[in-house]
């Protein structure tokens, strides 16, 4: 998929740079496409790199000849990042997910970056919410998010079928106590794909779905849903906070290590 739906509305690119605050900082663009948005950050920023998969669009952007702007040609989902300050972009739908997970792995401060905004609301989610999911979760687990604005899709040229929103991403120190990352992050994708039935059976089937590679497997899963709070085994994955599910996937954690 293109996504090549490109922000023309100048005031909504004002608020981007004014919300990224730029100051002497490497930026990061993700998907530069005809460099609208790249110029503004390159009148601010000591650098920008920008990424963008088209050659044509790559090769437009690097003939402008802007002095602290670097293009890199390619997917963005497979080269590796320089070190940045912040990132800002008008994202590529299609990648959010998997380009939002890279970046939470990389060391930055702030990123302004504009999502669908369905996608939006659910990064923002907190539980008991009808948008809070597995991305809320894993999202907020590496950093602190917030909607900055909605954008309508007049801003874009050609218009997109779907509404968009700014969000601001704020790295920091995870505050969950988690015992083990990968296991926690597993345990949240297998309770919320079964986000209707109550924890106990989504557990018990999660032991089922995941016989073979849950280290530990010969335990017996109903042994352990009895030994979990038991006014959490009732709730849907959905009603526990993060850091309830966090308690689970500690305690599930021990018992099969
Ligand atoms: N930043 C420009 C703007 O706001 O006008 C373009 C934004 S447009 C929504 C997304 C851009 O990302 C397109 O130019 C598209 O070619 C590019 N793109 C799509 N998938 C990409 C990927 N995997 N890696 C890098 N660029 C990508």
């Amino acid at each position: 998929m293109l996504d090549q739906h490109f922000l023309i509305d100048p005031r909504v690119i004002g608020r981007i740079i004014d919300y990224a605050d730029i100051d002497d900082d490497v930026v990061l663009e993700i998907g530069a496409g005809t460099g609208n948005l790249t110029k503004a950050l390159a009148a601010k920023a000591a650098k920008v790199v920008a990424i963008e998969s088209s050659g044509c669009l790559a090769k437009d952007i690097s003939d402008l000849k802007l002095p602290n702007v670097d293009i890199i040609h390619g997917d963005a989902l497979k080269v590796g990042f320089p070190e940045f300050d912040k990132v800002v972009s008008n994202l590529p739908y299609s990648i959010s997910s998997n380009i939002t997970f890279k970046l939470l792995r990389y060391d930055f401060q702030l990123g302004i970056l504009m999502y669908q905004y369905e996608f939006a609301k659910r990064m923002v989610a907190t539980h008991t919410t009808r948008d809070y999911s597995r991305l809320s979760i894993c999202v907020q687990y590496f950093a602190d998010v917030e909607i900055l604005e909605n954008v309508p899709k007049t801003a874009f040229r050609p218009q997109p079928e779907v509404k968009s929103a700014i969000v601001k991403i704020v790295p920091r120190p995870p505050t969950l106590n988690v015992l083990n990352k990968e296991f926690f992050f597993d345990f949240v994708a297998a309770v919320f794909t079964q986000r209707r039935k109550q924890m106990k059976n989504a557990i018990i089937n999660m032991f089922q779905i995941k016989s073979r590679t849950i280290h530990g497997s010969h335990c017996d899963a109903r042994k352990i849903v009895n030994m979990l709070p038991r006014n959490m085994m009732c709730k849907r994955p959905g009603e526990l906070s993060p850091e309830e599910l966090a308690i689970l996937s500690n305690m599930i954690y021990e018992a099969i290590s």
